[in-house]
């Protein structure tokens, strides 16, 4: 018998009861809310290392990591006196200080990017970088995929994956229809596709954006070359190539999702967004590339771009304490835990007749409740989210926090130590007979 961890859960339905009337959907990211597996979001009030804490004192394994951020894990303690110190010395000022130039040259160092500008929030990352793209070109049209999610910006949310594929939200609704057709929204791995939109409106187009290594329909990786494609179109048909790491950078390789082919291959983005781990759990992202399209932006060039918290220096602090923390031995740790993870899973559900496919980029990884390969939206919509659903609810039970969604990536830290792995393979068994049987 397994033991159940998560014994109650009034205090979190009180509070979702409480929510609900003052907030749409009781919740502030719709991704949080429980809709697609039912039941009641538990409310954290504490997390350390590779755990949270809920409001009814139940303890979880974290499988989320704040959607990604969490690189380092919970409270580090490290990164939480070097925001402490700087809490302590004022939170924003509305002037350039130190810690921002510090990210910038850190962020530089790391990727191929010339220079950065900092916003809050990757929607504004990517929302920026498709204006700046759209000033340097004098286009207008934007590519994407489907399947890939790119923040809430009008243009992008177009057939998008993380909550609007969670959701099957019309992605359209609420975006002028004259946004969405300026938007070309194609099947992710499709050369042809790709070739095909570019011979038709390639002189329009001002920009390609995708995600480095997609993690918003599920992990389903570029095919072998499939970047190095997309950045040589671009480039031939002189549109610019975003990639965009908001989700991947510095977490699914050192160098990001750009680390796993670009710098192997030896070609280069013109713009990048980041966010996330280079936040430290804070609000901060960025978008930067080639210096000469960053001079573009004012106050260099036309291109309009701000923000009263951009480069806040408590969000500036914590990414660059958590960069700095994040060295070759961590992503190894990542590398190794994902690991172990992904073949108990897959060795569970193998076990128990339950169809699904683990998929890989770096240290992420999803599993899918199909038979695979997943290779763009179409076949990652072939989930079963009826069996993802009786799983996640018994790994929930004992005290494992997955994503509520079927179509998300699991996000592990440096903080997930042989006790967090134990509990969640010590679940695996029961979580797959309940998928099995859902
Ligand atoms: N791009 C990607 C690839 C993302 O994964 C996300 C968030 N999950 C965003 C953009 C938007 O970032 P934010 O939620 O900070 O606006």
């Amino acid at each position: 018998t397994t033991a159940t961890i998560s014994t109650s859960t009034a205090a979190s339905r009180a509070l979702f009861d409480r929510a609900r009337a003052v907030t749409p959907g009781g919740v502030n990211s719709p991704v949080r809310a429980f809709n697609a597996v039912g039941g009641t979001p538990r409310f954290i009030t504490s997390a350390s290392g590779a755990w949270l804490t809920d409001a009814d004192g139940n303890d979880y394994v974290d499988l989320i990591c704040s959607w990604g951020p969490m690189l380092l894990g919970h409270a580090h303690p490290e990164v939480q006196a070097q925001v402490m110190a700087a809490v302590a010395r004022g939170t924003s000022y509305g002037t350039p200080t130190q810690p921002e130039v510090e990210l910038a040259e850190e962020i530089v160092a790391r990727t191929p990017v010339e220079r950065v500008r900092f916003v809050s929030s990757g929607t504004e990352a990517t929302m920026s970088a498709i204006r700046l793209a759209r000033g340097a070109t004098g286009r207008d049209l934007v590519v994407k995929f489907a399947g890939c999610y790119h923040g809430h910006v009008d243009p992008l949310l177009a057939e998008a994956g993380s909550g609007v594929a969670t959701l099957a939200v019309p992605g359209t609704s609420g975006v002028p229809a004259s946004s969405a057709a300026e938007t070309l929204v194609l099947p992710y791995n499709d050369r042809d596709a790709v070739r095909a939109a570019f011979a038709a409106h390639g002189p329009r187009i001002a920009c390609l954006i995708t995600e480095a290594t997609p993690g918003n329909m599920g992990v389903v990786p570029p095919e072998p070359g499939f970047n190095a494609f997309l950045a040589e179109t671009c480039r031939t048909h002189g549109a610019l190539f975003i990639s965009d790491e908001v989700m991947t950078g510095f977490r699914a390789t050192a160098q990001g999702g750009w680390g796993l082919d670009g710098a192997v291959e030896g070609w280069v983005p013109d713009l990048m967004t980041f966010g996330k781990v280079m936040g430290g759990g804070f609000p901060a992202a960025a978008f930067g590339g080639r210096s000469d399209l960053m001079a573009h932006l004012a106050p260099e060039g036309p291109v309009y771009q701000a923000g009263t918290l951009s480069g806040n220096p408590v969000a500036t602090t914590a990414g660059l304490a958590t960069l700095r923390l994040a060295t070759p031995e961590v992503y190894a740790h990542l590398d190794a835990t994902a690991t172990t993870i992904r073949d108990a899973v897959a060795e569970h559900l193998g076990a128990a007749g339950v169809p699904h496919t683990v998929q890989t980029a770096g240290t992420m990884f999803s599993v899918f409740f199909t038979g695979g390969p997943v290779r763009d939206f179409a076949t990652a919509s072939r989930t079963d989210t009826r069996a993802y659903a009786a799983f996640f609810h018994a790994m929930l039970d004992q005290g494992v926090y997955l994503p509520p969604s079927a179509y998300e990536a699991w996000f592990v830290s440096a903080a997930h130590d042989d006790r967090a792995v134990s509990t969640i393979i010590d679940a695996l068994p029961a979580a797959a007979a309940a998928a099995a049987t859902a």
